[in-house]
């Protein structure tokens, strides 16, 4: 932390892994942590976002918490996170 991140488009068809409710609730289980603010912003987090790391030859597809607006951002856009990205193959 903290990563250069791109969000994914056209992850929704991506479904939750079984024992989960949701890709935060993923996140949470498999980070052991609480998801309580957007990992870019600070506001509350709302959705569990697959991201993939910018400007690296890792093309893995990550989660990480982030609010509604975050989640939003173009995926040709470049934010910020600073929190635990947690594969989504995990
Ligand atoms: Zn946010």
């Amino acid at each position: 932390m903290p990563y250069n991140v791109k969000n994914l488009n056209g992850t929704s068809n991506n479904r939750v892994p079984c024992g989960y409710t949701s890709w935060l609730d993923f996140w949470e289980k498999k980070s052991g942590k609480k998801a309580r603010e957007c990992a870019c912003c600070y506001k509350n987090a709302e959705v569990g976002a697959h991201v993939q790391k910018a400007n690296s030859d890792d093309r893995s597809w990550y989660i990480v918490p982030l609010c509604c607006h975050c989640n939003c951002i173009s995926s040709s856009e470049e934010f910020t996170v600073y929190d635990i990205l947690i594969p989504v193959n995990s």
